[in-house]
Order: C-alpha cells, then structure tokens, then sequence
C-alpha cells in the first residue's frame, strides 16, 4: 500500500502495545495509525455501563479533538455467574471494594468472589468502534470473545491482567502460559480487529 493513498485514523487510547497491535492489522485496509496522545488529546472518561458504549464515547472524544476519522477499544473479563463481573470495571476491580489498582487486586478479588461458585466460565470481550467524524451516524462496531474459565490458583508469566487465572481448555493451559504470538491471534482483540476489517472493506473505508 503507498503511503499517499493510506487514510490516517486517531487511536483513541495511548497504549503503545494497541497502537502496534492495531497497525500492524490495519494497515491491510490502508490505514495508518496514530496514538491520540501525539496529537494532544487527553484520556477520555469511561462512565459507561456497557463496552460499547465507552468504545464509542472514546472514539468520539478522539475524532472531536482531532477533526480525524478515529478507531476505539473498550475490553474486559466477564463472568457470566457473577452477572458479568467485573466487566467495565476489569481494569479498576479491586479499587471499587476499596483496593489498590493492580492486576494482582484485582485477581485476588475476583477469586475470592469466586470461591463459593461452582460454574466459574468467563469470556474476555473486545469491542471496536471506527467513526469517520464525530457526528458520523453510523460507526462501524465490531466485538470478539474468547471463552475460558477462571481457575483459583494463578499460572504462567506471559500476558497481563486476568491472564494468569483465565483457562483454555482447548490449549489446556491459561492465557499467561500461552506462546504470545498464539495469543495475539486467537484472543478477543484479535477476533474483533478481525470483523472490523471485513466491514472496512466492505465499506470501502480503508483504501
Ligand atoms: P483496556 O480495554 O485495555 O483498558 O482493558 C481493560 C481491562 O480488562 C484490563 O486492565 C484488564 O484488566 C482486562 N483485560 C482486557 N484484555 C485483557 C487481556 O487480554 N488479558 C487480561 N486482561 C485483560
């Protein structure tokens, strides 16, 4: 793809991990991306009950600061007997009951949740929004999920987060013992990056 026919889209988030993660996939669809913190925007609230929501609040928040088409991720762990927790609040779990805000609170937390909970299935969820411009009335949205089960004692390294306590039963090991290239290719964010391509294409969005 030559650089002059790829359209340059904000990512509504300054995480350099997303930012190549992203690239690397988009730039399939001619799109090249660029972190909102190079070009000045500030962190978004998140005050949304929903993934969706937040996506789209952030993605708004970036292409409004910006005047740019701009993409959004919002993520998290659900565990469906827990009535979805901790859902939106994955990253800020353990400091709503008071804890410090580490994956390691957070984790302790949702085991101890857990403990009397026979039916411990979880999925992580991904959701992706690309909006054209602020008041674009129809932003593209794409959402992946990867199924697994939280298991009480911690394994592996890798990854970050839920990781070490979210088990694959296909790969009979947790997301922390996973080779991390098989994670970038089966997990939520790779699943949704995936359909948010297809409808790129379809709308001829990209190049
Ligand atoms: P964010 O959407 O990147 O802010 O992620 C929100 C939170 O969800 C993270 O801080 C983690 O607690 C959790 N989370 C999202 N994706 C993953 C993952 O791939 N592994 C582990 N935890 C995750």
């Amino acid at each position: 793809m030559n650089i002059e026919t790829q359209r340059e889209v904000v990512l509504a988030s300054s995480n350099a991990g997303k930012l190549r993660e992203f690239s690397a996939i988009l730039q399939a669809a001619g799109v090249r991306m660029v972190a909102q913190s190079e070009l000045g925007v500030p962190e978004a609230e998140e005050p949304h009950l929903t993934f969706v929501e937040n996506a789209l609040a952030k993605a708004r928040h970036a292409s409004m600061h910006t005047g740019r088409p701009a993409l959004a991720d919002d993520s998290g762990l659900c565990v469906p007997a827990l009535g979805g927790a901790p859902g939106v609040y994955s990253a800020r779990y353990a400091s709503m009951g008071g804890g410090e805000k580490s994956d390691l609170a957070n984790n302790m937390r949702l085991v101890s949740h857990l403990q009397r909970v026979k039916d411990r299935r979880a999925f992580y969820v991904a959701v992706l929004v690309y909006m054209e411009g602020p008041e674009d009335p129809c932003p593209l949205v794409a959402e992946g999920r990867w199924q697994g089960e939280i298991v009480m004692t911690p394994r592996g390294e890798n990854g970050f987060g839920y990781d070490p306590h979210f088990w694959l039963p296909e790969h009979n090991c947790t997301v922390a013992e996973l080779d991390p290239a098989e994670k970038n290719r089966s997990s939520h964010r790779a699943r949704a990056l995936a359909r948010l391509l297809e409808q790129l294409r379809d709308v001829g969005a990209g190049a």
